[in-house]
């Protein structure tokens, strides 16, 4: 227990409250670890304070998947377990068609990347173009972003049944299908350096940072509101794991606490403008198993992941997972049959009336009014994800393996795909937007927001790659500011 809470550093908010901070970032995810560790670098010679405050507790200190013991079963439990995940449930949606929704919140230092994918595939162009960052310029950040996330598309490489699905798709119909890139660090160990950390996620960053810069770092800290004076950030309010609250002082202030994280504490604020919390976007997300015997390829040891990226006239990309790389000392039964899974991620229309807002009766364990989320699909959307449904079966027909069981090409509820975005979008205009092109709240001068809430609008591809890279952006404008 007492190294539990070792491996890291972090002091308590009494002692923060202490403090003048130059910059506090809030939250440790994707957006949050990814500040922190450019702050540090572009920073390193500055004698500043910097501070960074996460609600959930420090729990694993890397990727599930690093893990010599990691176990699907126990980290879907741990996925599950409301100590460490956030749920917003309703079965209420109105719209076009009513789907149950479900989205997440993960709690947990590290956040959301503490069990990804790791799939990390760019935007699109022709999803870039409606985006106020020019492409030249996501395309800077994104090889930065890639860099430090060892993204490579080597992780299927060498497997036959890779080769052969890649073969099958080009040669009927999908000639752009390829390898998907994924966050993972094929260094070997040698010469002393130890790699333990093959999945990425935002640890790693923040254990980059520390190397670079000090910083305080509180857990289980949650921030219930930032303050502001004079249309200038002040600082912020958070209370401790026994609910005493704390104000603590900084000129600069990064909200990083994610797609629900960061409206809820703007909203209980009252700060910000009209589109805080709105445009709350996702990837539709359809659902379907293929069926391979085995007895059908020379070898089937090793892992299939196949990206069918989108294009100008399919607002969709196709991922196949087959086989896994997970539990590397479970043996396992060699069956004949083996299941691919196909997954189409639709874009979604930014709609202000998707939203989250602050639930006028029920209160959080902090005694803050609770979120409340209204999310339905638009006519548009259920076009695009009736074309992902047909082109599923055409994917399965092309590489000649059929999809397992009737009729079972599925739409996932909204939030079972984890990509929710866009609450505190990106953009020009405050009326339509949270935060202007540099991830600065519109009119509140140090207060910015780096997650997926900035996304401006769904594209097709898996978030956190676009997070990561603009959250870079953000910290280099932040760095140039206080130099
Ligand atoms: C199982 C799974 C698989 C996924 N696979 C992929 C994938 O392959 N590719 C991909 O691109 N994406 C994937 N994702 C999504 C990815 O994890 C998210 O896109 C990413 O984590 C979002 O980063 P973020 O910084 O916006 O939020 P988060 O990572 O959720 O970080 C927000 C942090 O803020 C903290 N916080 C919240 N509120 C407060 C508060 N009030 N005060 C202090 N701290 C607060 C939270 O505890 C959390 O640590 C996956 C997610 C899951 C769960």
């Amino acid at each position: 227990m007492a190294y539990m809470n070792s491996w890291i550093r972090h002091i308590h908010l009494e002692e923060m409250a202490r403090e003048a901070y130059d910059i506090l970032i809030v939250g440790t995810g994707a957006g949050g670890g990814t500040v922190l560790w450019r702050l540090c670098e572009r920073l390193a010679k500055e004698q500043l304070r910097i501070g960074i405050i996460e609600a959930g507790d420090l729990v694993v200190p890397t990727h599930t998947q690093n893990l010599p013991t990691y176990n699907v079963d126990d980290v879907a439990n741990m996925w599950r377990n409301p100590k460490y995940v956030k749920y917003y449930r309703t079965n209420a949606a109105s719209g076009a068609v009513p789907i149950p929704i479900d989205f997440q919140q993960p709690i947990i230092f590290g956040g959301g990347m503490v069990h990804w994918g790791t799939t990390s595939i760019r935007m699109d162009p022709v999803d870039l173009a409606e985006w106020p960052v020019s492409i030249r310029e996501m395309n800077y950040y994104y090889k930065i972003a890639e860099r430090i996330m060892n993204v490579t598309r080597r992780v299927a490489a060498g497997s036959s049944v890779q080769e052969v699905m890649l073969q099958r798709l080009r040669e009927n119909g999908f000639p752009e299908a390829t390898d998907i890139p994924m966050a993972v660090d094929f260094t070997a160990t040698q010469n002393g350096r130890i790699n333990s950390s093959f999945f990425f996620s935002s640890i790693l960053l923040i254990a980059r940072a520390l190397n670079l810069h000090s910083f305080d770092l509180a857990v289980k800290a949650r921030v219930t509101r930032v303050l502001v004076e004079n249309g200038r950030v002040s600082g912020i309010e958070a209370m401790s794991r026994d609910k005493k609250p704390y104000t603590l002082r900084a000129k600069t202030v990064v909200l990083s606490a994610g797609t629900f994280g960061n409206p809820h504490i703007l909203l209980h604020s009252g700060v910000g403008g009209n589109a805080v919390g709105h445009y709350l976007a996702n990837h539709s997300t359809v659902d379907s198993f293929l069926k391979v015997q085995r007895s059908a390829f020379a070898e089937v040891s090793g892992i299939s992941r196949v990206l069918i990226p989108r294009s100008a006239d399919r607002s969709y990309q196709f991922l196949l997972f087959g086989g896994d790389y997970y539990q590397p000392f479970k043996i396992k039964p060699l069956s004949d049959e083996w299941r691919i899974w196909l997954g189409a991620h639709g874009k979604v229309q930014s709609r202000y009336e998707n939203k989250v807002t602050l639930d006028p009766v029920r209160r959080n364990e902090y005694g803050i009014p609770d979120l409340q989320i209204s999310f339905s699909y638009s006519e548009e959307d259920m076009e695009i994800i009736s074309e992902m449904a047909a082109a599923s079966v055409l994917v399965a027909s092309a590489l000649k393996m059929p999809v397992s069981g009737e009729g079972e090409v599925c739409l996932r509820h909204p939030g079972g795909e984890n990509h929710e975005m866009g609450t505190c979008r990106m953009g020009e205009n405050p009326e339509t937007s949270v935060t202007d092109r540099f991830g600065r709240i519109h009119g509140i001068l140090g207060l910015f927001a780096a997650d997926n809430s900035v996304l401006p609008t769904s594209g097709t591809a898996n978030p956190t790659l676009s997070t990561v890279a603009l959250a870079i952006r953000t910290a280099d404008y932040i760095s140039e500011q206080l130099k």
